[in-house]
């Protein structure tokens, strides 16, 4: 399920595609950019058309797994047995101590978790004063485990009144995104057979009427759905990261103040897929699969970038942010002494993804520090056991350290086309389609489907070449408002021809 070439176009889209090398003159970054060759439009349609039915088979034979109907959940009944719970206990516990970070909005002091693997053995809910956020510390307390935790239901709220409005019903909507990531479906498919669910109302929640970062589910599949094209589509590129097929095509050496090495790390492709899947999010959870992955910490990458002016000065593309930088600074000057900063700050939507170096973008605020994988976390628990630490102990400790949990999966960091990370790829890329797959199980037992024909489309639209053109889709409305129709474009934003979407279908769920 990683590549899938026999059942989804691959070739036919990374045919529409070539790789265009920078160019520091014309601010052009390095990337994949589209053909617009005269099949562009047929193409395109093809690609995500094998896409969306691959997608439909598989989660034909996923639901098949499970039984056919499901009982709803009695009022009472412990819907999460500790089996489940113990497997996610950790993962809650993770975002449990992000969102408590996020919660200046709210009044109440952040709460300070328990980070013991035990179940929580209280049930204490009477004496809080919020459902989620019972008298006891546990990440995930037993009345959270219970069905009136998965019934809460979304209010609309006002700016910076989402926790106060929508705490305790966002928390269990994090869990069913840690069931969903750990792979249990049983207890969603239960409570989507439950008459007053309001799962189904998670689509489109934001912070506020004003933010545009999404809460509900989307942030789950979107991001897989960003991380699984982008790396099949590099995938198609072994010039891009075969050292053997690179000098083969001749691709080394680029024009001064570009980019000296034409690799899949420099490419705006990649690095704009990597801002989306990792940077600090308001639903932490949904960022926790590819952060492993990719060997980043939480709150590394962030939708600011900060770059030292010692740095920012060799690169071209960067240039620009110190001389405005310098240009504020000398007006406010003249009202105050300031004493001289060393840094510049870019925004994520001006940053020039591209045409600066892998390295540069990874560590623009700092250098990542490093995160254990499986293996280190085993040698420091032999390096304790030969300290003749009894086994008992060493585990405590490893869980104080906060180093009991592999948070990087790959043997060579930061590469996954290198050579040695290819199993950790692969494993990878099967786990994203399979999140897409139990997504559209859950929306479709929800009575909603996920338009994934306009998902897939959005997604080439955020990753590949954003700027260039003007997309790679239009839309307007007909029949007095009604109705929408849908039409590739080219390059110049024109229309080239009508695709169909179904009628009334809008991106997301419905
Ligand atoms: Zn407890
Ligand atoms: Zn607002």
């Amino acid at each position: 399920m990683a590549h899938q070439a026999h059942n989804i176009a691959w070739q036919v889209l990374a045919a529409n595609l070539r790789y265009q090398t920078s160019n520091a003159h014309k601010q052009r970054p390095s990337d994949l950019v589209w053909r617009y060759t005269q099949t562009h439009a047929n193409d395109i349609e093809y690609f995500v058309e094998s896409f969306v039915r691959n997608l439909h088979d598989h989660t034909v034979t996923e639901r098949a797994k499970y039984p056919a109907t499901y009982a709803p959940p009695s009022p009472d009944e412990i819907l999460l047995d500790d089996a489940t719970a113990r497997k996610i206990n950790r993962t809650v516990y993770r975002w449990r101590k992000a969102m408590s970070r996020n919660w200046t909005v709210r009044d109440d002091p952040p709460v300070k978790w328990n980070g013991s693997r035990a179940l929580c053995p209280h049930d204490n809910k009477a004496n809080s004063n919020s459902d989620s956020n019972p008298t006891c510390s546990c990440p995930l307390p037993l009345s959270e485990r219970k069905t009136p935790a998965f019934l809460r239901r979304y209010t609309r709220n006002d700016c910076y009144r989402f926790y106060k409005e929508n705490q305790d019903a966002f928390t269990n909507i994090e869990l069913a995104k840690t069931l969903i990531l750990h792979g249990q479906m049983d207890p969603l498919l239960r409570i989507a057979a439950h008459p007053e669910t309001d799962y189904a109302t998670w689509t489109g929640v934001t912070a506020c009427p004003c933010t545009s970062e999404q809460l509900g589910w989307e942030s789950l599949y979107r991001r897989a759905l960003d991380a699984y094209i982008t790396l099949n589509i590099i995938a198609c590129f072994p010039e891009l990261w075969d050292a053997e097929c690179r000098t083969q095509n001749g691709l080394l050496g680029a024009s001064w103040g570009s980019l000296m090495e034409d690799e899949y790390r420099n490419t705006a492709l990649y690095q704009r897929m990597l801002q989306n899947c990792t940077a600090t999010a308001e639903s932490a959870v949904s960022t926790y699969p590819h952060l492993q992955f990719f060997g980043i910490p939480e709150r590394h990458v962030r939708h600011m970038f900060e770059f030292d002016i010692g740095v920012a000065m060799q690169w071209p593309a960067l240039v620009q942010f110190v001389n405005k930088e310098q240009e504020k600074k000398k007006k406010k000057k003249k009202k105050k002494k300031k004493k001289k900063e060393k840094r510049v700050l870019v925004e994520k939507r001006k940053f020039p993804f591209g045409q600066v170096p892998f390295d540069v973008f990874l560590n623009s605020t700092a250098p990542p520090p490093h995160l254990p994988s499986d293996h280190d976390i085993q040698r420091v628990f032999e390096i304790l056991h030969s300290k003749r630490l009894p086994p008992e102990l060493v585990q405590p400790i490893l869980e104080m350290a906060e180093y009991d949990t592999p948070q990087r999966r790959l043997p060579e960091p930061h590469d996954p086309f290198h050579r040695a990370n290819r199993d950790e790829l692969t494993r990878y890329l099967t786990f994203c389609w399979v999140t897409l797959v139990r997504c559209t199980m859950l929306a479709q037992e929800l009575g909603l489907r996920i338009n994934w024909k306009l998902e897939v489309l959005d997604c080439l639209e955020r990753v590949v070449n954003v700027r260039q053109g003007k997309g790679l889709y239009g839309y307007e409305w007909v029949d007095r408002g009604t109705r929408r129709v849908f039409y590739f474009v080219d390059a110049g934003g024109n229309m080239l021809r009508e695709f169909t979407v179904l009628e009334g279908d809008v991106p997301g769920f419905m």
